[in-house]
């Protein structure tokens, strides 16, 4: 039997507020453990929560950013659980009343564009951190992480395949980086995702039992969990078993998925609304002041630069996949005032290659945009070579120097463009080549390509190819 797999995907994001989501203790990563904590998000007893209106805002714009609706009215409930890691034995989520519902982002994959709905997206606060010394026995808690601010977008059904939901979360991740709520950093937790997976007989309208895979520490873990889940799935079917609902953990060392528990042992969370915190109100008025603070987004742009820049619908999606880069891009091109291919193909090619060779994101370039641009400029003019600017930005690469500045200090970079000295050169090749010239008036016109290798070979590479070839053919077709 043939099947279709179907996946539903919950992310979890941090937001980048200063402080954290019901009192005002920072959320800075890294501090000295319990520093950042205060009687409110210890769970001390008598406090009181005071919701952040970053936090809101902030999803608001998410909300937007997805095409959700924003719902006029939400509210925040009690999860109720216990670990050493939650002070106050409950943690706050939003329920029943979600700040956002029924929204959709567009992706690509395999080739082809679709639509992937929103279930909804909700906040809530984070739990501590527990720290295990293997050669203690005890654990430590950290809580400098309880009350940071999460917001959890969760997918409707509807995608298909590893593929489909590596493109959603890569735009999902892009979009929440675009409009700044979110750094987006999967290695170090602040971008989470859980993967729900069914498969049901292919055609069918009625959705198999799901798994819900947990501990996907980044895309890759994430595709190759769901392609190993679809497999496992079909293997139990084979063999005239079910599949349960149950919740599964990846473990990326082994390629494999354990069951961690089954809906039997799912947990009673006996959710019920906060009674120390309002109903969330938000007004259209609202809703339209952050919408107006929302950047052009990937998408958006993806189009304009195919548009503006005639760009590819490939080198446009490649430059507007992180905000960073498409911004080098345009401020690289503004300093030029033809070619944006040309500008694309250098971002693309020679930096994008130098970034990941020294593993360091657009913002750490060792080459600013305004070098790059610079640079550029110099070929335009004629000034160097198209071969040269390689060499050049291998110096700026290394020296973070201006182009202008390391063309000044090594003479021999500047492309000769002067006409007399061309020629001089040229007369002297064609007089020790009498062979070749023989040739090409015999109408080998490719032994051309020979001559102009000589000319550069004679000039190291900064003879302006233009000019060598007008003069070259002035000489040679008479
Ligand atoms: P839970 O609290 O049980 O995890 P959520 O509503 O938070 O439930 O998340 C459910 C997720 O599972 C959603 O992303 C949804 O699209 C997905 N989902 C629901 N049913 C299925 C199914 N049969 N197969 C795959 N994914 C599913
Ligand atoms: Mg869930
Ligand atoms: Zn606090």
């Amino acid at each position: 039997m043939e099947f279709e797999s179907v996946i539903g995907l919950e992310v979890h994001t941090q937001l980048t507020t200063e402080t954290k989501i019901f009192c005002n203790c920072s959320t800075a990563f890294g501090a000295e453990p319990n520093t950042h904590t205060c009687p409110v998000c210890l769970g001390m007893p008598g406090v009181l929560p005071v919701l952040n209106k970053k936090v809101v805002e902030y999803t608001i714009k998410a909300a937007l950013a997805t095409n959700c609706g924003i719902q006029e009215e939400s509210r925040f409930a009690r999860k109720n659980y216990f670990y050493p890691d939650l002070p106050k034995g409950y943690q706050i989520s939003q329920y029943e009343l979600p700040i956002a519902r029924a929204g959709y982002i567009d992706i690509e994959a395999n080739g082809e564009k679709k639509r992937i709905g929103i279930h909804r997206i909700h906040m809530e606060e984070d739990a501590g951190k527990l720290i295990h010394d293997p050669n203690r026995p005890f654990s430590k808690v950290d809580l400098n992480r309880t009350g940071v601010p999460l917001m959890e977008i969760v997918s409707e059904p509807d995608i298909r395949s590893s593929e489909e939901a590596g493109a959603y979360l890569r735009k999902i991740r892009s979009i929440l980086r675009y409009i700044g709520v979110s750094d987006g950093n999967m290695e170090e937790g602040s971008f989470r995702c859980d993967a729900n997976v069914s498969i049901m007989p292919k055609g069918s309208e009625t959705f198999g039992t799901r798994a819900e895979l947990k501990n996907l520490n980044s895309f890759r873990h994430v595709e190759k969990a769901i392609d190993f889940e679809i497999e496992r799935q079909k293997d139990v079917i084979a063999d005239g078993g079910k599949v349960v609902q149950e919740t599964r953990l990846w473990n990326p060392t082994k390629n494999k998925s354990t069951s961690m528990r089954s809906k039997e042992e799912a947990h009673d969370y006996r959710y019920f609304p906060d009674p120390d915190l309002l109903p969330l109100i938000v007004d259209e008025k609202w809703v339209d002041s952050v919408r107006a603070t929302l950047p052009e987004l990937p998408d958006e742009r993806k189009e304009r630069f195919e548009k503006e820049f005639s760009l590819s619908d490939y080198d446009a999606g490649v430059l507007t996949a992180a905000r960073e880069l498409a911004d080098y891009f345009e401020e690289c091109f503004s300093y030029l005032d033809n070619n944006p291919k040309q500008v694309c193909n250098w971002v693309t090619g020679p930096l994008l290659g130098l970034l990941n060779a020294e593993g360091k994101s657009i913002e750490e370039s060792p080459v600013s945009a305004k070098n790059l641009g610079g640079l550029l400029k110099l070929v335009d003019k004629g000034t160097i070579s198209g071969k040269i600017a390689k060499t050049v930005f291998e110096k700026m690469a290394k020296t973070g120097d201006a182009p202008e500045e390391i063309v000044k200090k090594e003479k021999g970079l500047v492309q000769v463009s002067d006409t007399g000295a061309i020629e001089e050169i040229i007369v002297k090749i064609l007089d020790r080549s009498e062979k070749e010239v023989e040739q090409y008036k015999a109408g080998k016109t490719k032994v051309m390509g020979f001559f102009v290798g000589q000319v550069m070979k004679e000039t190291k590479g900064a003879a302006n190819p233009k000019i060598v070839n007008e003069i070259l053919k002035r000489k040679l077709d008479v």
